[in-house]
């Protein structure tokens, strides 16, 4: 779909996957005016095919629009346009525990632009992809690296959206990470350097004598919708969950440690490096991670009761 002259979208089509024509003096392509979004499509066991909060993405997708200066699509335009890509990919979508279709999103500037400024046109599109079931739930776990070298985002900067070019400056020490065995980076905040922020791509939890303790989301980490439905799903069994700053030191002194977001799920965090201090966290069967981890992949894969009215069929 793309935007038109007052700000409004109109219907699309579904075209076959492939590639398309943009301007070389696009605003997306010479500024990084984009933004994403990541969802998952399941089987559930009677063969229909479900979304959980679409909702939530269309809104995180219209607050990082207006930060941008982008149109947005409507929330209903949003969620109709992704029921009616996944319908028209349905066969993509694995059978029932065999993972899930990842459905992707895209807003950006694709009209022309002279100077350094917003595009007068947008477009929004929607892929998809097959996953198949790359984590394990939480029989496998997380090594991760505490680096303070690179602050993932700064406070009014861009952290607090999905935007596009928030990704590629971590590549490097994501890259550096991985080449020495890590899984991934938890960055720390730009000011102070102490606190927790998030991973490149999932919202950071600690466990600390049953109480579970997040980052707030303040602008520089992205106000996950895992992250968000962890803390009520949380609060509902009883357990008490915050949105907390906590220091790494406190981390390190944590229980159990967590990420959250659609891509990974939730994953346990096994153990955490800073400066060359190495600790080990609970995983396995008997943990908070776990009981959250089956609760919620249990909403998602319809095999535990949505008493929420978080999930879409499609
Ligand atoms: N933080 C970052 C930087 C991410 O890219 C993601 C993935 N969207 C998340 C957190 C988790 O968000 P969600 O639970 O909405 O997938």
């Amino acid at each position: 779909m793309k935007s038109n002259a007052d700000g409004t979208f109109s219907d699309g089509a579904i075209i076959p996957f492939g590639t398309f024509q943009i301007n070389p003096n696009s605003s997306v392509l010479n500024y990084g005016q984009g933004l994403f979004e990541g969802m998952k499509a399941y089987r559930r066991e009677d063969g229909g095919v479900q979304i959980f909060r679409p909702e939530q993405n269309a809104l995180r997708m219209q607050m990082g629009a207006d930060r941008l200066l982008m149109p947005s699509p409507s929330v209903h335009q949003y969620v109709d346009a992704v029921k009616q890509v996944i319908r028209a990919n349905i066969r993509w979508v694995p059978p029932y525990g065999k993972g899930s279709l990842y459905v992707r999103p895209l807003l950006f500037g694709s009209g022309s632009v002279l100077g350094i400024s917003p595009a007068p046109q947008c477009t929004f599109l929607i892929y998809t992809n097959p996953l198949s079931n790359f984590y394990q739930g939480t029989s496998t776990s997380l090594s991760l690296l505490v680096d303070e070298k690179l602050p993932r985002a700064f406070p009014g900067g861009t952290g607090g959206i999905k935007n596009i070019s928030n990704y590629s400056p971590v590549f490097q020490v994501v890259k550096e990470a991985k080449a020495k065995g890590f899984s991934d980076v938890l960055f720390l905040d730009a000011v102070e350097h102490k606190y927790v922020e998030e991973v490149s791509s999932c919202n950071a939890f600690i466990v600390k004598d049953n109480v579970i303790l997040t980052p707030p989301a303040t602008g520089t980490i992205l106000p996950g919708v895992t992250r968000n439905s962890i803390i009520q799903l949380a609060r509902d069994l009883g357990y008490q969950a915050e949105e907390c700053k906590f220091s790494v030191d406190e981390l390190l002194e944590a229980d159990e440690v967590f990420c959250t977001g659609t891509a990974v799920g939730i994953s346990a965090v096994g153990r955490a490096t800073y400066k060359e201090k190495r600790v080990d966290f609970k995983t396995g069967e008997d943990t908070l991670t776990q009981k959250l981890y089956d609760l919620i992949t249990g909403i998602q894969k319809g095999v535990v009761e949505d008493t929420k009215g978080w999930v879409v069929n499609i």
